[in-house]
């Protein structure tokens, strides 16, 4: 398979250091990677996709999202953190079957590809039974996304699981490893999404992160998600046991301490953030892009979920961006210096990437990484004209402004509409999802 993107007059943000942001240069995809960036690069026999007139960008980089939670959207915008726990955990959680997952995830998986998003983190506390998984699995699979599966707790009997549990992990995660995703090649990759010590005993944490160890897999754990976990001091615990590494990132952090953000900088941990969710779910704690920037912590950014908020990057960039200027405007960051529009498009693109152990492979647009690209239409009425192209995305873009959207080379967004003929389908099981979770009565 051969493309080229031609992109005479166009902006190219490449994200790669060396290359910068470039005019008119073509971009070349061979057997699914970036083959070469210039200008006038030979078309012959390849198929050609008009990039004038557009901005072409790194797919962007969802670092975590319960997307099984999007067949239920906005059921939460008007609730606080333990409302909203008890709405998705307590109430709706349980009743989640294995269709209703893959309900969620497939149109949650198509939101994102819609909105830019080519890399998408599952962050999925769902796993009632191996059904569950092999569903979630399935969805992110059939929507084409490049998707890193972060394989959760179940929520029935859920009180085991949690409030100091001393349940260890399921090992439903060593099958999955073993048959369903060994190859990190893959388009779907495995993460271990654990609870820590916020939520289980050291004892257990100890074991699951030896076991995400042992397997060869990242771990992703929620830390600091408003005071009362805060004050857990659950990063300076993993610290103290030799616990933390370059193999974790942790969400949120809003309300870790600074003597624990120094920790993480020291082990080499990623976090990623959810602006939207921070400044606006009640309970959560103020976004630390300040603090995270100030300790030069690899920081990714999260849709989390859309039970809640958006579903596209595009809102967690705006979002970030005010909530960091409007901390410094009123005195209540202790760091200097203003977040560039430069920065926050970072995180959603290569800050992501790297926080998921695929910084090598996504993220920039750079020679042998996988053509994972999006070009966004810049004569749009709420773009044009462009003077400075990251200002222009952070600013002011939305997924209504996604043209094309490329994952590994493979078109899954073309002409402003999705490919593949699933949304459909998606729209069709969520609605039935979404009706049978909200109002059936269940035994
Ligand atoms: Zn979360």
């Amino acid at each position: 398979m051969t493309r080229v993107l031609v992109a005479e007059g166009a902006w190219v943000v490449t994200g790669d250091p060396a290359l910068g942001t470039v005019r008119g240069a073509d971009v070349l995809v061979e057997d699914g990677r970036i083959a070469r960036i210039g200008q006038g690069l030979p078309r012959e026999g390849a198929e050609v996709i008009d990039a004038r007139g557009m901005v072409v960008i790194p797919g962007l980089v969802d670092a975590h999202k319960h997307t099984w939670q999007s067949s239920v959207r906005h059921r939460c915008t008007e609730m606080d953190l333990t409302t909203y726990f008890g709405e998705m955990f307590g109430r709706l959680g349980p009743r989640y079957r294995p269709e209703d997952v893959y309900a969620g995830n497939l149109l949650g998986a198509l939101a994102a590809l819609d909105a830019g998003t080519t890399t998408l983190m599952d962050w999925s506390h769902v796993q009632n039974s191996p059904a569950h998984s092999d569903r979630a699995v399935a969805a992110l699979r059939d929507s084409g996304i490049r998707a890193v599966f972060g394989h959760g707790w179940p929520l029935v009997d859920l009180a085991a699981w949690i409030q100091g549990s001393d349940r260890p992990h399921t090992d439903d995660v060593r099958r999955i490893r073993r048959d369903l995703l060994a190859d990190d090649d893959d388009l779907v990759t495995l993460q271990l999404a654990a609870r820590g010590p916020e939520l289980s005993t050291m004892d257990v944490t100890r074991a699951d992160l030896a076991m995400a160890r042992e397997l060869g897999i990242r771990t992703s754990i929620h830390m600091g998600c408003g005071p009362e976990f805060g004050a857990m001091g659950a990063i300076g615990r993993l610290d103290r046991a030799g616990l933390l590494g370059a193999d974790l990132t942790f969400v949120h952090c809003s309300e870790s301490s600074d003597e624990e953000f120094a920790m993480m900088a020291g082990a080499g941990v990623s976090v990623a953030v959810a602006p939207q969710h921070e400044q606006g779910l009640p309970g959560i704690g103020h976004t630390p892009i300040d603090r995270l920037r100030a300790f030069g912590i690899t920081t990714a950014l999260s849709s989390d979920t859309e039970a809640f908020g958006a579903a596209d990057l595009f809102t967690q960039m705006r979002v970030g961006l005010a909530a960091h200027r409007g901390q410094l405007a009123e005195g209540r960051s202790r760091y200097d210096g203003t977040l560039s529009v430069h920065e926050v498009f970072a995180m959603a693109t290569q800050g992501g990437a790297d926080a998921l152990g695929l910084g090598d492979r996504v993220g920039s647009l750079s020679v042998g990484k996988a053509a994972d690209l999006v070009l966004v239409r810049a004569d749009d009425p709420n773009l044009f004209p462009i003077s400075d192209p990251v200002a222009a995305l952070v600013a002011s873009a939305h997924p209504g402004n996604v043209d094309t959207v490329l994952v590994g080379g493979v078109v899954r967004k073309r002409g402003g509409a999705l490919v593949g003929g699933l949304l459909d389908h998606a729209r069709t099981l969520a609605a039935a999802s979404h009706d049978r979770l909200l109002t059936e009565r269940l035994s």
